[in-house]
């Protein structure tokens, strides 16, 4: 039976942006086709730390983040690195990244992301339950743990914008910090459980899942690399793949930091970077921890998944062409025995993998959600930056919405694609 204003929507990317929005717009009945040369899941969905934070409302250009970069950038250890041969590309993103650290500015981003952060987990839940993987979302909370009480007032204006925003926590000393995670070293003197905070035990495992739960209720999966858009008189007729055209009445750009090129041939000059990341995992490690712990001072990652320990983190403004540096993995494993004491301070390469993916990261923090210059039917929906995961519930509910000519129930005003101009 044909429904009433059921379009056929090409999605480009099957990352776990691509994947929920497919989800999303066949639920409200129309006819998907998601496109990706590879797997879906294997992008930058494959290996980040698996955290659906409703309380990532924090961007990454703070006020005084200037100061602390030299810092971060001698420290061997630390979580920012700068391949300098990359600086002249890099250099407008890095400019217009450190404008959008005003305190007003930050305060609009936080705003703006909590609308899309807040009931990520519940907005998901349909979905998981659908593909039957409920086993791969646990809401068990978010440690913050801090070394000194100095690093924890450092972070006060952070804290400060998740209370804004409606955030909600309870605070440990030490001595409670040790009954919570047992395995935690004791040079952790403060801890934030952030309780509303999530996690998945396997992202690939999640987005694959999914996708596979979007062909079993009849939505399309193509091996194809889009390469640009047929569009006439304003209006989309059809996605050009690399071996030939796919026509479609509407498309959804989620190729994460891959989107910049299609975006551009719509009229959209987006200042997309990848913010580099590595994880390492540890397999059948000596200790764990029950709840995803976030260090302050290392700013690491270490979330207890299916398959092991996985410690991730650092951000390596290399550029998308550079070989991975997995030293910078390595060195989460130095931080992950400072964390842990119990682990082993090194491993057999079997009990080890390592990853470096793509942060795809607009320099004010927050995605571009929204319509193409040129033609209303493109609906964009990539550059999630940090929190990819944790907002793709909501950014796939929202395009859906969209696309089916209903106002969201997201403002989308401040994701503007147009917003750079
Ligand atoms: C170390 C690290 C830790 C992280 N931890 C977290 C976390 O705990 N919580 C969180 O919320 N986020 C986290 N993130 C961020 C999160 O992983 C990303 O924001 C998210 O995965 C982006 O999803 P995506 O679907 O936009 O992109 P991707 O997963 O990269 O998917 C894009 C897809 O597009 C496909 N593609 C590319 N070009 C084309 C084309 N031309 N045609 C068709 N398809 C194409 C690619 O093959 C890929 O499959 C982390 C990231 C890193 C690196």
């Amino acid at each position: 039976m044909a429904i009433a204003g059921r379009k056929t929507i090409g999605v480009i990317g099957a990352g776990m942006i691509g994947v929920t929005t497919a989800s999303f717009l066949l639920r409200r009945g129309h006819d998907v086709v998601l496109l990706d040369p590879g797997n879906p899941g294997e992008g930058t969905s494959f290996g980040n730390a698996g955290c659906f934070n409703g309380s990532s409302v924090v961007p990454m250009s703070m006020p005084g983040i200037i100061r602390s970069v030299p810092k971060w950038l001698a420290d061997p250890l630390g979580p920012l690195v700068l391949r300098l041969g990359y600086l002249p590309s890099l250099a407008p993103w890095l400019i217009r990244f450190i404008r959008a650290g005003t305190p007003d500015k930050v305060r609009h981003q936080a705003r703006a992301l909590r609308t899309l952060l807040d009931q990520g987990i519940e907005t998901l839940a349909p979905l998981v339950q659908n593909a039957g993987a409920q086993d791969l979302v646990q809401r068990v909370g978010h440690l913050f743990v801090y070394r000194s009480l100095t690093s924890w007032q450092k972070e006060r204006a952070a804290w400060n914008l998740r209370a804004d925003n409606g955030i909600t926590w309870d605070e440990f000393d030490v001595d409670e910090l040790r009954q919570l995670e047992p395995n935690l070293s004791r040079e952790y003197v403060k801890g934030i459980l952030v309780r509303e905070n999530g996690h998945t035990t396997n992202p690939h495992r999640l987005v694959n899942s999914l996708a596979s739960a979007f062909q079993r209720d009849g939505g399309r999966v193509e091996r194809r690399r889009a390469v640009g858009f047929n569009v006439v008189d304003g209006r989309l007729k059809a996605i050009r793949c690399g071996d030939g055209a796919i026509a479609v009445d509407a498309a959804v750009l989620a190729a994460g930091v891959w989107s910049k090129p299609l975006a551009a041939e719509l009229g959209d000059c987006v200042p997309l970077e990848t913010e580099r990341g590595y994880h390492i995992m540890i397999r059948d490690p000596e200790v764990t921890s029950r709840i995803p712990v976030a260090d302050a001072d290392g700013k690491f990652v270490a979330t207890p998944m299916e398959l092991g320990l996985r410690l991730a983190g650092t951000v390596e403004l290399a550029g998308l062409a550079a070989p991975p540096n997995w030293g910078r993995a390595r060195i989460l494993l130095r931080h992950a025995k400072r964390m842990f004491p119990a682990l082993r301070s090194d491993y057999p390469e079997d009990r080890l993998s390592m990853w470096m993916g793509h942060r795809p990261s607009l320099p004010d923090s927050l995605p571009v959600i929204g319509r193409s210059h040129r033609t209303p039917d493109v609906v964009y929906a990539f550059g999630h930056g940090h929190v990819g995961m944790a907002c793709a519930a909501k950014t796939g509910k929202t395009v859906a919405e969209i696309l089916s000519g209903q106002s969201p129930q997201v403002d989308v005003e401040p994701f503007s694609p147009q917003r750079f101009e």
